[in-house]
């Protein structure tokens, strides 16, 4: 019989890390499994200037490993770990594993959202050199540059909205042309003097490699062929966000992007029952505010949650 756990986080990022610290610090030696992707977000960001506390803003991966050693100084555990599969009304709660089958009392699922990506080589190299998928993280360094934002749906438009703030000028470049974003947010973004749109465009690659900054963007006309330069320092993705629940599918409730349905905040429910044992916290639950101390603060409540939770049942 394996052994049965007090807690088991799933994902090492934000949420995932606060959490920790919180049920380590109340004794509950949590085991945090990290996925696909360690650390979550913040570990794919440069300089974070908006986590109170540090005047000089921090590296995010520095402040992802901040956070780890300071759950793990109270007994938190890490260990590399991909679910595929989680039997929430199993007594206790079981988790398929890539490194074997694990048990636990609760779980706190704060498995994160990923960005989209557009899936070029170049464009996965430039990451944190002029591309991003975080327009509040990264745009302060654009101050008077040109930028290209790509995508065609809210996201796309708050991106650019926010972004022409900073920058000199954005391009907002879609790959057809008709746009999925509410009427309001397109009107916006289309009469906002800074904002140029280019519909039935595609990036085919990011320039700058060698030199590890972003010189411009190669684009396709989808509808000629035709092939130009657009010379931005700046690629900025805003083309959604995927959930990382799939090991959860059928087993508690999602909404229809795959998003954990929460009530009071990280409780997880199932056909609208709150599932006993199961917190959700950070942007698996959370499409709106995506923000690393929003994120901490729900994997705080997680954490008391759980930590009432296992009282109430005397441990
Ligand atoms: P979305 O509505 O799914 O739009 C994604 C956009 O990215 C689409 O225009 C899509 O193009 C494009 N896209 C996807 N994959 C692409 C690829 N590989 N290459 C090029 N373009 C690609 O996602 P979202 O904008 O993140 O919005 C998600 C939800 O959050 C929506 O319900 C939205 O209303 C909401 N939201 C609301 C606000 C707000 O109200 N302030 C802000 C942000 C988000 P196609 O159209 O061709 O598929």
């Amino acid at each position: 019989m394996a052994e049965i756990r007090d807690t088991v986080i799933l994902g090492s990022g934000c949420a995932g890390l606060t959490a920790a610290l919180y049920t380590a610090r109340a004794g509950m030696k949590p085991l945090v499994l990290e996925g696909h992707e360690p650390g979550g977000q913040l570990s794919i960001t440069t300089l974070v200037e908006n986590f109170p506390g540090w005047p000089e803003g921090i590296q995010g991966p520095e402040l992802i490993e901040n956070m780890k050693k300071q759950a793990a100084r109270f007994g938190a555990t890490y260990q590399h770990a991909v679910v595929s599969r989680v039997e929430v009304d199993a007594h206790p709660i079981r988790l398929h594993t890539s490194i074997g089958e694990i048990h636990t009392r609760t779980l706190i699922v704060a498995s994160g959202a990923s960005a989209r990506w557009l899936g070029l080589p170049s464009e996965q190299a430039l990451i944190g050199h002029g591309v991003s998928s975080c327009a509040t993280c990264d745009g302060f360094f654009f101050r008077d540059k040109e930028i290209a934002v790509v995508g065609g749906g809210d996201s796309a438009m708050e991106e650019a909205i926010f972004l022409s703030r900073f920058a000199s000028k954005v391009t907002l470049l879609h790959r057809r042309d008709a746009f999925r974003a509410s009427k309001i947010m397109l009107e916006r973004a289309m009469a906002h003097p800074k904002i140029e749109f280019r519909s039935n465009t595609v990036v085919e690659e990011v320039l700058g490699v060698d030199e590890k900054e972003v010189k411009g963007l190669r684009l396709r006309d989808v509808r000629t062929g035709e092939r130009d330069v657009l010379n931005v320092s700046g690629m900025f993705l805003g083309i959604g966000h995927e959930p990382n629940t799939k090991m959860l599918t059928g087993e508690i409730d999602l909404d229809d992007e795959g998003y954990i349905k929460t009530t009071n905040h990280v409780f997880t429910t199932r056909n609208g029952v709150v599932v006993p044992g199961v917190f959700a916290c950070g942007d698996v639950q959370d499409r709106r505010y995506r923000q690393a101390i929003t994120a901490a603060g729900s994997g705080c409540m997680a954490a008391l949650e759980v930590e009432k939770y296992l009282e109430e049942r005397g441990r």
